[in-house]
């Protein structure tokens, strides 16, 4: 059969590869000048640092198969997210684990009269917890609430916490520890080449054709195709018929320095009087190599509402959006020989581990409904 797969992301690099490997013969286009998606990672031409052009991309998961696959196409060095984050001044690790605890409130606890300690803290008379702020009172209490949630959060999506699900903050743990492990997963790691250079591998094969620069809409094969795996914006591939399905953006403001300018990958900023969120350095993220250079690149991110050319990154899905995106979804479902998928296509927020075992499974769905129709 042939394939046409729209976005050259994990979600349609991962789809070409396994229906390639099935005989297939794979059409994969992409509107951006590189491949990757939004986990792109190239040379710093001036200083050769590896960049997360899109914002610093960690693969975590506890899905074997995922991490088999992955090592399959590059060489993944070890590496754990351990985040700092800034409040009123002060350093902290996050999440929040005994550590910040012990020197939030300048305390030296152990971990079962910290659990005692935060249980005080946090609000009782909250039982189920309605919307984040509610979510972070039942589990940390107003100060840990204050200090490290508030401020970022609000500047992350641009409206009061009491406003946002409760979901958006059951990401991160809280810890009576002091392992200061940002993500719970078994395995964690940045490839040594970075993800353009792993993507590059999983798309080299011989019934793939790759073109870049090549938006969906104006690409003039795409009617003579079986079927399409868009992985594309989904009200982009409506038109937009039911209206725009709200993302926020990010806007990176360079940093050139020498040496080490913060001493860490990731520094959070949770106060709401500093305008951006957090501050990457990009060289960190890769400590094998790190020291190599003697210069430094970093970039604070500031969070804004998307407009129409922006590039969307973080799906909003409040009340409105949901409404909108079962409209679309409705309507996706009757439209013949196209597949949605990814974090755009599906509009949901996906780290890049699931992505790929979505991907995966859409594959095997494929694979099974092509059987059906073949003779034996
Ligand atoms: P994308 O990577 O967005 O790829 C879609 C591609 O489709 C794009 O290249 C786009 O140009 C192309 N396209 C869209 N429409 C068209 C069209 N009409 N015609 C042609 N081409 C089109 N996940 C983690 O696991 N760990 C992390 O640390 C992490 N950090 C993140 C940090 C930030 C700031 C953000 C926003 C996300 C982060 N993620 C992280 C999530 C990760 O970025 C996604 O899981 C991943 O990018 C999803 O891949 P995808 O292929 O679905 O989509
Ligand atoms: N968050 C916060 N303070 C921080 C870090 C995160 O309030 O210092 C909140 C914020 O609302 C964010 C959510 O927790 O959207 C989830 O954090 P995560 O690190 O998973 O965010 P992402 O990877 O999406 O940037």
């Amino acid at each position: 059969m042939k394939f046409c797969i729209v976005g050259a992301g994990f979600s349609g690099a991962v789809t070409a590869r396994h229906l390639a490997e099935r005989g297939h013969h794979i059409t994969l286009i992409d509107e951006r000048s590189h491949l990757g998606g939004n986990c792109h990672t190239a040379r710093d031409p001036q200083t050769g640092i590896m960049l997360h052009h899109y914002g610093p991309h960690i693969f975590h998961t506890a899905h074997d198969h995922v991490w088999r696959y992955v090592q399959r196409f590059g060489h993944f060095a070890p590496y754990i997210n351990r985040v700092k984050a800034i409040s009123r001044g002060r350093v902290y690790t996050l999440p929040i684990t005994l550590l910040t605890i012990n020197q939030f409130f300048n305390k030296a606890l152990h971990p079962t009269e910290a659990r005692e300690f935060i249980r005080q803290q946090a609000a009782r008379h909250i039982t189920s917890p309605r919307n984040f702020e509610e979510q972070a009172l039942h589990m940390v209490g107003p100060a840990l609430y204050d200090a490290f949630f508030k401020g970022y959060t609000t500047k992350q999506w641009g409206m009061a916490p009491s406003s946002l699900p409760a979901s958006i903050l059951k990401r991160l743990p809280v810890r009576f520890n002091y392992d200061d492990n940002y993500f719970s997963h078994p395995h964690q790691g940045i490839p040594v080449e970075g993800y353009t250079a792993l993507i590059e591998t999983i798309l080299t094969h011989p019934r793939i054709t790759v073109h870049l620069n090549t938006a969906f809409e104006t690409f003039p094969h795409r009617d003579s195709m079986d079927h399409t795996f868009y992985t594309g914006p989904l009200d982009r591939y409506f038109q937009f018929c039911h209206g725009r399905l709200g993302y926020r953006t990010l806007d990176f403001e360079r940093i050139d320095a020498e040496g080490d300018y913060q001493g860490t990958a990731v520094m959070n900023y949770c106060d709401e009087d500093v305008p951006y969120t957090r501050i990457s350095e990009h060289k960190h993220f890769a400590p094998w190599e790190a020291s190599h250079f003697t210069k430094t690149v970093c970039f604070r991110e500031y969070s804004r509402l998307a407009g129409p050319k922006d590039t969307p990154y973080y799906p909003i899905r409040l009340a409105t959006e949901t409404a909108m995106l079962s409209q679309y979804i409705r309507t996706a479902m009757v439209t013949e020989n196209v597949s949605f998928l990814g974090r755009l296509g599906t509009y949901r927020y996906l780290d890049m581990d699931t992505t790929i075992a979505e991907a995966l499974d859409a594959c095997r769905i494929m694979d099974d409904y092509i059987a059906q129709q073949k003779p034996l």
